[in-house]
């Protein structure tokens, strides 16, 4: 290829097939390191033709192929393009990628997290996994933890309606109450879901949202919370994997609209968004938000939805001595089936 120099190439290894449809053949798996002038975009086109002049067909997703060619990293770039994601957005759980790669770059570092590729190998190669599903309340936390504790017969712990209890404090006393019980809650959570003896353990909520939301609220009392909240993450590992669940503003105002009707008290799904909008008449820190009381809470989480995912961008924006963990895993939650069979193939994608 033009303007492409091939510097080094891995074995092949041959995988199971992991998504996509059922009882498809194994993939041949294998990676290289380019040294090239092309810039990323022309790289990915470059790719592309690579791929059709193979008859590469693309009409089921994860389905087989003649040929895949995927841009993993390049150099230290984050894009977030329409057609390029990079670094490639799936590739921290993915054992038949990082394998591969630490053949032929071990020490390469994943910019947005500053780990090596053998680190983000490592990560994945533990006996044990904590896994972490997280997001805003009404993200759908809670049903993609249960799904993907039952398919891995593992245990799930649930206390994402914990932060809803925090958002819905309007007075700063009792947020402050709220945020340090919290803490407390969720350790607890944590250290009797992980004395179970299932090798993974799932937990539909993640510190970091907690610091996410003491850092929207500026004044002293509130700084104080937020160092507070700092030194009990301390007390928190990370989890080895945290799969960010995303949701579109329509998709949010479909589940308010839900929640606010007759079908919710019938349903154990939306917990946490029905505890926050059964709570103060405006969202906690938002005193100034007039008028329609759904759309206040609406844009409230949906900036915060922004904020954990800012946060997420890069280690520099998390407050020590949060860290962000090995492997982030970011998921559309629009359709929430969807959303926890992409979760599912994450988890079996690092087998
Ligand atoms: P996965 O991305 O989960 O490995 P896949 O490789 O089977 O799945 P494709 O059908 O090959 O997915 O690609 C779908 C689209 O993904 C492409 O049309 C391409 O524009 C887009 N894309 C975004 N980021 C990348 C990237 N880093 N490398 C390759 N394709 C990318
Ligand atoms: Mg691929
Ligand atoms: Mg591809």
């Amino acid at each position: 290829m033009p303007g492409v120099n091939v510097l080094q190439t891995s074995h092949f290894r041959e995988s199971k097939a992991v998504g996509g449809p059922v009882d498809q053949p194994a993939f041949l798996n294998g990676a290289c390191l380019l040294e090239t002038d092309l810039p990323p975009q022309d790289l990915l086109d470059a790719l592309q033709a690579v791929e059709n002049t193979l008859e590469r067909q693309r009409d089921i997703r994860w389905g087989p192929r003649t040929i895949d060619l995927d841009l993993l990293l390049y150099d230290t770039l984050e894009l977030d393009d329409e057609s390029l994601t990079v670094p490639h957005p799936r590739m921290s759980t993915r054992r038949f990628v990082l394998e591969p790669c630490v053949e032929i770059a071990p020490d390469f570092l994943h910019p947005c997290t500053g780990y090596s590729l053998r680190e983000l190998l490592d990560n994945i190669s533990l006996t044990r996994h904590r896994i972490a599903v997280c997001g805003i309340p009404g993200c759908g936390a809670a049903q993609v933890a249960s799904t993907l504790a039952d398919a891995t017969l593992s245990h799930a712990t649930h206390g994402c309606t914990t932060l809803a209890h925090i958002l819905m404090q309007s007075q700063q006393a009792t947020r402050q109450q709220a945020f340090l019980a919290a803490a407390s809650v969720w350790q607890e959570l944590l250290a009797s879901g992980e004395r179970e003896e299932s090798t993974t353990h799932v937990a539909d909520f993640w510190i970091g949202t907690l610091a996410a939301v003491a850092a929207r609220h500026s004044t002293d009392i509130e700084h104080s919370l937020a160092l507070d909240v700092q030194s009990r993450a301390a007390l928190f590992e990370p989890p080895h994997v945290l799969i960010m669940l995303h949701v579109s503003p329509d998709a949010l105002r479909e589940r308010i609209r839900f929640c606010q009707g007759p079908l919710a008290a019938a349903s154990d799904i939306f917990k946490d968004l029905e505890a926050c909008l059964s709570g103060s008449s405006s969202p906690a820190g938002n005193d100034h938000a007039t008028g329609n009381h759904d759309e206040a809470w609406c844009d409230h989480l949906l900036s915060l939805q922004t904020d954990i995912e800012r946060m997420l961008s890069s280690q520099r924006t998390l407050p020590p001595p949060l860290t962000i963990p090995k492997a982030v895993v970011h998921i559309d939650a629009d359709d929430l089936g969807e959303a926890a069979d992409e979760a599912l193939a994450a988890v079996e994608a690092m087998a």
